[in-house]
């Protein structure tokens, strides 16, 4: 009997598992993706293309011609709603979609709700197409006339504002000596995940480069052109990016799936939801019960194989595989200046070596979604 498989949101697991796809096709299953956007960002080229160093073309997956691969059908829409007992998803622009087997890769966004003010005037780095946008737009200003001085803001001290914060640097660099940026933490410290020697040696590079530390500083209140502190502190602004901690759509809560203290889906070792069995989830979206990880691209990169085996499994029947994040994972931060960073633990290498080989890496795990068939 036919059935009907939907994949919500077309981050790296559904990805990978759509190219996969391509070489398994199971008959008579209709496999169905529904993404809010045609072009998927790759997290780990981002940064680089933020400083310059790759294309639009060279970060973006083709959502639609990989469908195309894989026999399976696209819709471009935005997931609003999870109607478990319909067994449908509700979309922004369409009729609900019905389907046996569901599964979601929607990655995930900066918690921006809990200050009403940010929501307004700050940009969050996802939606990543918003996101370029408005840098795109800022870059063009700031070509437009070169010499006035600006003060750019970055609200959120983790991996993501970091990595961000010295990428833009490097491509603003490029046009202007007027701007400024400056990168708001609330903690004391920057990247409270990485080891000490990452955290210095960033906090270092950060303030040679020019970048202005605002740490133990939690922002409350943004306006068009200000922004202002719990402590009081008050910066004048022209442009204001919000990376702070992810957070997951309401809609998920909403839907009854079982979730964790934070919003995100709860699944077991074979990324299925532990409430709901024909609901699967991967990436920053879901998080593994007995196995909670940070929100990276490195994990939702691993994630896509046993997804896209286990959603095959279950429908012909046969017993799920487990998988098992890795403990420790090599984390490789790019400096925008065709450098990087390596962290393993406590320890750290900073080498343009390293950004050659990430560099290799990631144009390696590009040029699969390239492939003809
Ligand atoms: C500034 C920044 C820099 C980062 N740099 C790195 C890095 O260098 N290395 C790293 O490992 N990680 C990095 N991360 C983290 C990384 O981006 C995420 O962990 C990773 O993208 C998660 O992948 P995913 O597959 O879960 O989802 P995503 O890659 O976020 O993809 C989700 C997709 O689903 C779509 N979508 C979302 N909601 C809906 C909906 N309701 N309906 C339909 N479609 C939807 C989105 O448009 C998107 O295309 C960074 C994050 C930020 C914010």
């Amino acid at each position: 009997m036919s059935q009907d498989i939907l994949l919500i949101g077309g981050g790296h697991s559904h990805a990978i598992l759509l190219q996969k796809w391509q070489d398994h096709n199971i008959n008579q299953i209709h496999l169905k993706l529904i993404s809010d956007t045609e072009q998927a960002p790759y997290s780990g080229m981002l940064p680089g293309h933020v400083a310059g160093l790759y294309s639009y073309e060279e970060t973006h997956i083709d959502l639609r011609r990989l469908t195309k691969l894989a026999a399976a059908e696209f819709y471009q829409d935005q997931a609003i709603g999870l109607d478990l007992k319909q067994k449908q998803i509700l979309c922004r622009n369409r009729s609900p979609i019905p389907f046996d087997k569901v599964s979601l890769d929607i990655g995930s966004t900066p918690t921006i709700t809990s200050i009403p003010s940010a929501k307004d005037y700050a940009i969050p780095a996802k939606p990543v197409p918003i996101f370029l946008e408005n840098w795109y737009q800022f870059l063009a200003t700031v070509e437009a006339n070169p010499n006035q001085s600006r003060n750019l803001a970055i609200v959120g001290g983790g991996a993501g504002g970091v990595e961000l914060a010295l990428n833009m640097q490097q491509r603003l660099q490029k046009n202007s000596n007027s701007i400024t940026i400056h990168l708001f933490q609330r903690g004391k410290e920057l990247l409270p995940q990485q080891g000490k020697w990452v955290r210095k040696h960033l906090s270092n590079l950060l303030q040679k480069r020019g970048i202005k530390l605002h740490l133990g500083e939690a922002v409350n209140a943004v306006f068009p052109d200000r922004i202002v502190c719990e402590s009081g502190y008050n910066l004048d602004t022209d442009i204001v990016f919000w990376v702070t901690q992810a957070s997951a759509p309401q809609w998920i809560a909403e839907s009854g799936l079982t979730i964790d203290e934070r919003g995100f889906i709860l699944v077991n070792e074979y990324l299925q939801s532990v409430s709901h069995p024909f609901v699967f989830a991967a990436g920053d979206i879901a998080t593994i019960k007995n196995h909670p990880r940070p929100k990276a691209g490195v994990f939702a990169v691993r994630q896509g194989k046993p997804l896209f085996q286990n959603l095959q499994r279950t429908i012909l029947g046969k017993p799920l595989k487990p998988y098992h994040p890795q403990k420790h994972y090599l984390s490789l931060i790019g400096t925008g200046d065709k450098s990087a960073i390596a962290s393993w633990g406590n320890f750290g290498f900073h080498s343009p070596l390293l950004w050659h080989w990430k560099d290799r890496i990631d144009r390696q795990f590009m040029a699969q979604f390239s492939r003809n068939h």
